[in-house]
């Protein structure tokens, strides 16, 4: 197999905060090529983002500079949602951190915390996930709802999208965006949201 050079578009790089984080050598392209899917689909480049703020900064690049792109986190989806041959944007190894809420009946997550990890830390307070995929060691909370997986036990009651709520989102303008109530009220006081 040839994988053929490539040049990243200048926007891209500058949105980038740590170039050491844009990869373009083919063993790491290559190694983002597949999910669990038959799709094999060699990014250009891979970036590691930092943070939430750095993926707007790179989606406003990517506009500019009309570069595709995929997120990729777990990377076990089925249909090659988590490979594409443009810019692949890998949200999992920096956005890890797990806040337990209200005694483990509620839980902030990062997106790319796996759900075993999630549920490691709830299930000392006797709580667990909705959503059971049964890839839980490795797909991760950004997976997961993106796909809005269920599992074995979870039916439709307990799926992603019952289970969620809030989320914090970065559009395709860059703009990032909390749903959170308390962000909602603090930006609209009048209450009529
Ligand atoms: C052995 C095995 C068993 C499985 N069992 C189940 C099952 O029981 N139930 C089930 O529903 N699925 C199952 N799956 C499918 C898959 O594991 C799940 O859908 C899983 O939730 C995907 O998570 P991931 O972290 O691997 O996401 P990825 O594959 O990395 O990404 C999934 C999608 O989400 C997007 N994405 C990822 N992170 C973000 C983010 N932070 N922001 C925005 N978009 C994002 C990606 O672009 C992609 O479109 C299974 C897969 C395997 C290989």
């Amino acid at each position: 197999m040839t994988v053929a050079r490539t040049e990243i578009a200048p926007e891209i790089v500058a949105a980038v905060a740590d170039v050491s984080r844009i990869r373009t050598r083919a063993i790491d392209r290559v190694a983002y090529a597949n999910d669990a899917s038959h799709y094999l689909l060699t990014p250009e480049a891979v970036v590691v983002a930092s943070d939430a703020a750095e993926v707007g900064a790179i989606l406003r690049a990517a506009t500019a500079s009309r570069t595709p792109v995929t997120f990729r986190s777990g990377g076990t989806s089925l249909s090659g949602q988590s490979a594409g041959s443009g810019l692949l944007v890998d949200v999992r190894q920096g956005f890890g951190r797990i806040d337990v809420l209200d005694g483990g009946r509620r839980v902030r997550s990062q997106p790319g915390a796996t759900v075993r990890q999630v549920n490691a830390r709830l299930a000392r307070h006797g709580h667990r996930l909705g959503p059971d995929p049964a890839s839980e060691a490795a797909c991760t909370i950004g997976g997961v709802v993106a796909n809005n997986s269920s599992g074995m036990a979870c039916g439709t009651a307990e799926n992603s999208y019952r289970t969620l709520e809030s989320l914090v989102v970065v559009l395709a303008s860059g703009t990032v965006v909390d749903t959170a109530p308390d962000l909602t009220r603090a930006l609209n006081p009048e209450g009529d949201a």
